[in-house]
């Protein structure tokens, strides 16, 4: 069966060529762990009885920005091979850690196997499942999730189509990602915490401010706030863009943000009033960015 599970529409069998994410019908993932360094409510801390989020980190990407961190296991498709029995396994083991969460990171060209998982550990996966994302989404096929995923932590990252197509030859990013994030609302319209603070449903947004663009950043926090009610969501603003991964020809992006910037991001933000989290500037550090 050909592959257009995502906007990019690649029309290809993946048993015999591939798309532009890289990946074949086998579930490649590049790493599992159990993850602290999530928004607060996904990760918990001392205090609660279970601690940190069982990320599973799938191999290859439908995005592919061209400042990515995590390229060693985006721009390819590399890791082990799991089975859709294995991967439901998997997730149980991570439960079994005592991790707050299943998170499920850049999973969009798995999400037929990942159902299949699921439906095999119905009634044994007690934590809620993540659907952790670029955003780059079709409608339909986040609709799909419904009954499977109870958070959803999606990325808005671009406004502008000349800026998407720049970064991640995607010009429609927009269009998608923010229809994409209306069926997410839809699904889990409200936050929904534990009585120890974990988010068991609900949707996260998250935004990582690029140098040089902060009006684009402006642009999608007002987007936001007109379209959406923003007491149904929690917004996380990020910081943390590092320019080592991002090729010389994109100068623009070759240097961290600066105060200047973030600061009048974050005005924006608090003007209009939405609740959720401000990373701190100082986490602008690739200290910060997993190894794979
Ligand atoms: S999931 Fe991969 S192969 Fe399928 S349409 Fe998207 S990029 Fe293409």
């Amino acid at each position: 069966m050909v592959c257009n599970l995502c906007p990019r529409n690649c029309s290809v069998d993946r048993c015999k060529s591939l798309g532009f994410c890289g990946a074949t019908n086998e579930v490649v993932v590049s790493k599992y762990m159990v993850h602290n360094w999530e928004e607060p409510c996904l990760v918990g801390d001392l205090t609660t009885t279970r601690r940190g989020s069982g990320a599973i980190f799938f191999s290859g990407c439908n995005l592919r920005c061209v400042y990515c961190q995590n390229k060693e296991i985006s721009g390819s498709v590399k890791g082990t091979v799991y089975s859709v029995e294995g991967l439901a396994d998997l997730m149980l083991d991570l439960q079994n850690m005592g991790v707050c969460n299943i998170n499920l990171v850049t999973p969009t060209h798995y999400s037929n196997q990942i159902r299949k998982a699921l439906d095999l550990i119905k009634g044994k996966l007690t934590i809620p499942v993540v659907y952790n994302t670029s955003g780059y989404e079709k409608p339909e096929e986040i609709e799909k999730m419904r009954g499977y995923v109870s958070v959803f932590l999606t990325d808005l990252k671009y406004f502008s189509s000349e800026l998407s197509q720049k970064y991640s030859r995607a010009s429609d990013y927009f269009e998608y990602a923010i229809e994409s994030l209306r069926v997410m609302l839809d699904i889990s319209p409200k936050m929904v915490f534990d009585k120890e603070g974990i988010l068991q449903s609900g949707v996260i947004v998250r935004h990582l401010c690029l140098p040089t663009h902060r009006q684009d950043s402006i642009r999608i926090l007002e987007e936001l706030g007109s379209r959406f009610d923003k007491d149904s969501f929690k917004l996380s603003l990020m910081s943390q863009y590092t320019p080592e991964f991002c090729p010389e020809e994109f100068s623009q992006l070759r240097r961290r943000i600066t105060t200047f910037e973030y600061e009048s991001v974050v005005k924006v933000a608090l003007r209009i009033g939405f609740d959720g989290y401000i990373q701190d500037k100082s986490s602008a550090s690739a200290k910060f960015t997993p190894r794979f």
